[in-house]
């Protein structure tokens, strides 16, 4: 049993948590919001005001925290925990944050002899709950391995990406290809309507011919082929536009910061601005209805 303190107890850290606590650790649980401490504490969960004492405690900590900025403050702010862990506490940040920020937590905790993983996460709060998450994680082969073991708690891919950073550069990578693709799918759906092109025969053609994806084929943005999909619920999320729109921005914010060139993930990044200021709350994969004109 690992002694855990888990900092950002949202839609995503508390059932998480929760998972930790089911496997048997001790995990308490810091939160800016006293409702999501006290579910924690309904599930078996220890709360805690301040994430220092969390932290001055802990074997483990783990934060799941909304942006770079909440990140930076919590772990190198005054009070931070950086400087109250004990030397050998495992760091683990699971928020989607950008690189520059992970890679200088990561050197500040290593400053500390502390060890720390940047362990961004895909599969939403349905992975979270239900401990299916794949992890992707950056930082030292020794923070990695030992990590494993809590990481295996709550998810079922566990992916080393490289060193401090890597964790989320993959994590912005991956989004970028799913925010382009699904954009690309429905574009092709929009279309197939104009022409006079069955959803689902699309679907049956496309989902086994060259323009199969992930977007088409477990998450489809028309009612009907793929019942799952939040198509299918009125665009009710799964994984809201707010968030594909933060992740795009982090990797528009990466490129132009390290010279690449990505223009379909600029022209992304655009458009889901631009369905953001419209339905922000619904799935992304609503962004068909914006390029139907229908929205
Ligand atoms: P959320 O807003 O539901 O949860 C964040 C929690 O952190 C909130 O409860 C908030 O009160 C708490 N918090 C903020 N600042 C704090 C502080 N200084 N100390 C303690 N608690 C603090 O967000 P979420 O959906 O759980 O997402 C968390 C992270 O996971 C984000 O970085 C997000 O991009 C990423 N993510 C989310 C999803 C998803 O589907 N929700 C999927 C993959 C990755």
């Amino acid at each position: 049993m690992a002694r855990i303190g888990f900092i950002g107890l949202g839609n995503m850290g508390l059932p998480m948590a929760i998972n930790l606590i089911k496997a048997g650790h001790q995990v308490e649980g810091v939160d800016l919001n006293p409702a999501a401490v006290e579910k924690l504490k309904a599930a078996g969960g220890i709360p805690v005001e301040f994430a220092k004492d969390a932290a001055a405690r802990a074997d483990v900590v783990i934060t799941m925290l909304p942006a770079g900025q909440h990140v930076r403050d919590t772990y190198l702010g005054p009070n931070g925990i950086v400087e109250n862990a004990n030397a050998g506490t495992l760091l683990i940040d699971s928020s989607t944050i950008d690189v520059e920020t992970a890679r200088a937590v990561a050197g500040a905790a290593e400053m500390k002899g502390l060890l720390m993983l940047d362990a961004p996460v895909s599969g939403g709060v349905t992975g979270a709950a239900a401990g299916t998450l794949t992890f992707m994680c950056g930082g030292s082969a020794q923070a990695f391995t030992r990590a494993q073991s809590i990481l295996e708690k709550m998810g079922k891919t566990i992916v080393h990406a490289g060193g401090p950073g890597n964790g989320q550069a993959a994590k912005i990578c991956n989004n970028m290809i799913l925010g382009i693709s699904m954009i690309a799918v429905s574009e092709a759906f929009v279309l197939a309507e104009k022409l006079g092109l069955d959803h689902q025969k699309l679907f049956d053609i496309s989902s086994k011919s060259s323009g199969q994806c992930w977007a088409m084929t477990s998450y489809c943005p028309v009612p009907g082929p793929v019942p799952a999909s939040p198509a299918n619920r009125d665009y009710q999320p799964g994984f809201t536009t707010a968030m594909m729109l933060k992740d795009l921005k982090l990797a528009q914010d990466a490129a132009k910061a390290n010279d690449a060139n990505t223009p379909m993930g600029s022209e992304a990044a655009k458009i889901y601005a631009r369905y953001a200021e419209r339905e922000s709350a619904r799935d992304f994969s609503g962004v068909i209805r914006m390029l139907r004109g229908a929205s």
